[in-house]
């Protein structure tokens, strides 16, 4: 069984398909490792016809949002043929870290994606790529496209102009040639302290674009990075990197979220200017914007998931209650599940919110037609059958996957006491309740039909205890099992073999669809009832290895805890209902 999407046309396709129609790809050079003109134009033809790559900086986990970048970028690659590039965009030295970089390739790998292609792997860090920017950067002082600025950060602010008023000019905008060249060297040897000193792009500070308004390209930070060390004190700014990196890489469509729509011309200055230097060849990378995955209920700006682990309103990074891929992966999330919603969703510029229950539904679909099925009770109360023997033990059984009727079998014992939903019996019933009440008959599900005879309750009036007589003739699956109708089916597991396990019964970590709407502080809409842990009864012959995932009968779809859970002492997830009961 597939849930793998059928392709469903976009914007970018229609532009990839021109592109290999037009055949403006065909016949470019590469030269692995990603490398100026120079060496790629004596590379031989790519064998890929597109490129595009996903570009995370390792400053944090991967979120549902990434998913949407990942499966959009891999799934390209995938359809036309084309490779994409897992690329760390790594030039900011003081917020990456190793482990950042291990837990996205983990889950990038497990949504089903792999950079590894005829045995070459198309797995590379911007920071590789620091000498060959520095001697860019060079060539553009060289060639009068940039220099060295000596104003304070906060001067260059000041002096950008707005929306509606231009910039001003720097005074060391005209500066010799040979006096920048001079200077961003000495930068690069640290004669400077952060901040002393930047590098800009000499465009038009008059430009109704802010974007190209003479634009940093190097700042001075003395600060270590966790893959070049100290060997760098100055690091190249995002929207000087970005261009370069993709073209080094033979990037063919350079797909982005919308913000980056006004950066596109500055994109693309970078490219043409260093192709008249002969840095870089034709064919040139196009930068493609798309609107980013704005879900329902959940915030996905890594700044406010850290927020939330730091200040432990969470467990950490994989808490199954946030939409980090590792909390949804905990939460029993599948990695089709969330390709069949990145797929359902679809890719257009138009900003929007998906309602979170897309995704819901998305793992609904995905676990139906594969998970197997169990009986668990997680709020139990005794069913006692009066009239069976206490020393007999009747095998019953069911499909495995009720899918697959004629497929495997799973098999669970009948006895005289078993666990039962205390929801599932009413002393006083409301209309139409059709399960247990004094004198209404309904069937032990794969049992048999049962009459309810009488109840205990102990002093505090709670019910304790549920007496019923089971009709003989009425077994599952044999003849004249129908016989007697009954309008309710209820799910039990045997007392004496049922397995103890706790489940925790997840929900929605916010109450409000858009928790950081304006200004609003998104703490405030957390739900104070995401997570109740119960002890429950699981179906004997459960083996609740970590990630193991089930259809618990009328109950929803489980998984037991990847990090909690073990067969002698299951830990199981709530993943999602079986309806969307959300209101
Ligand atoms: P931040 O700006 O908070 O550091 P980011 O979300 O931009 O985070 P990156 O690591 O730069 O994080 O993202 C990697 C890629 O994932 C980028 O190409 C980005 O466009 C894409 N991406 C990030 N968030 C979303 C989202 N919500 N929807 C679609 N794509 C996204
Ligand atoms: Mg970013």
């Amino acid at each position: 069984m597939t849930t793998e999407p059928a392709l469903v046309s976009n914007f970018l396709r229609t532009i990839i398909d021109n592109d290999l129609k037009s055949g403006q790809y065909q016949g470019r050079q590469w030269a692995p490792p990603p490398s100026p003109a120079a060496v790629r134009l004596a590379g031989a033809i790519d064998p890929a016809r597109i490129r595009t790559r996903f570009p995370p900086e390792p400053n944090g986990y991967l979120h549902i949002g990434h998913a949407k970048s990942i499966c959009l970028n891999f799934g390209l690659a995938r359809d036309y043929q084309g490779i994409c590039h897992l690329r760390f965009d790594d030039t900011n030295p003081e917020k990456e870290e190793d482990e950042y970089v291990r837990a996205i390739i983990e889950l990038v790998q497990w949504l089903g994606f792999s950079w590894t292609v005829d045995g070459a792997e198309h797995q590379y860090f911007a920071s590789d790529y620091f000498e060959t920017l520095y001697q860019f950067a060079e060539s553009l002082v060289q060639a009068g496209h940039a220099y060295v600025d000596e104003q304070s950060a906060d001067q260059m602010r000041a002096t950008r102009g707005t929306l509606t008023e231009p910039g001003t000019n720097s005074p060391w905008r005209d500066r010799p040639m040979a006096e920048s060249l001079a200077l961003l060297r000495d930068m690069r040897a640290g004669k400077y302290p952060d901040g002393a000193l930047a590098l800009r792009a000499r465009i038009d500070m008059g430009s109704p674009n802010i974007n190209l308004r003479d634009p940093v390209l190097y700042r001075i930070r003395h600060a270590s990075h966790h893959r070049t060390g100290d060997a760098w004190c100055i690091y190249p700014m995002y929207s000087w990197a970005h261009p370069v990196e993709d073209a080094l890489e033979g990037i063919t469509h350079s797909i982005c979220t919308l913000e980056f729509e006004d950066q596109r011309p500055y994109y693309d200055w970078i490219l043409e200017r260093l192709t008249e230097l002969g840095q870089l060849a034709a064919p040139l990378p196009r930068q493609y914007e798309f609107a980013r995955l704005n879900l329902s209920y959940v915030v996905t700006s890594k700044r406010k998931l850290r927020q939330l682990v730091l200040e432990g309103h969470v467990q950490g990074w994989d808490d199954p209650r946030l939409p980090t891929l590792a909390g949804l992966r905990r939460r029993g999330y599948t990695p089709g599940s969330i390709r069949l919603f990145c797929d359902r969703i679809g890719v257009s510029k138009a900003d929007s919110r998906i309602d979170y229950s897309v995704l819901e539904q998305a793992l609904r679909d995905d676990l139906d037609p594969v998970a197997a099925r169990a009986v668990a009770v997680l709020d139990p109360i005794k069913l006692i059958i009066t009239n069976f023997p206490a020393d007999l033990t009747e095998p019953c059984s069911a499909p495995v996957n009720p899918h697959d009727h004629d497929g495997p079998r799973r098999e669970f014992p009948l006895t005289r006491e078993l666990w039962i939903e205390r929801d599932d019996f009413r002393e006083d019933p409301p209309k139409k309740y059709f399960r247990l009440f004094p004198g209404n008959l309904v069937r032990l599900k794969y049992g048999y039909v049962v009459r309810c005879t009488g109840f205990l309750k102990n002093e505090q009036g709670e019910i304790t205890e549920v007496h019923c007589e089971y009709l003989p003739e009425t077994r599952s699956g044999t003849p004249g099992a129908d016989a007697i109708k009954v309008k309710g089916a209820i799910t039990w597991v045997s007392a004496a073999h049922a397995v103890a396990a706790e489940v925790r019964l997840y929900d929605r970590l916010f109450r409000e669809a858009h928790p950081d709407r304006g200004d609003q502080d998104f703490l405030q809409a957390i739900n104070p009832d995401s997570c109740r842990t119960v002890q429950g009864w699981l179906e004997p012959g459960i083996q609740a290895e970590p990630g193991h995932c089930w259809q618990f009968e009328r109950l929803g779809y489980f998984v037991a805890d990847r990090h909690d859970s073990s067969i002698e002492r299951p830990v199981i997830n709530r993943a999602i209902t079986l309806r969307d009961t959300w209101i």
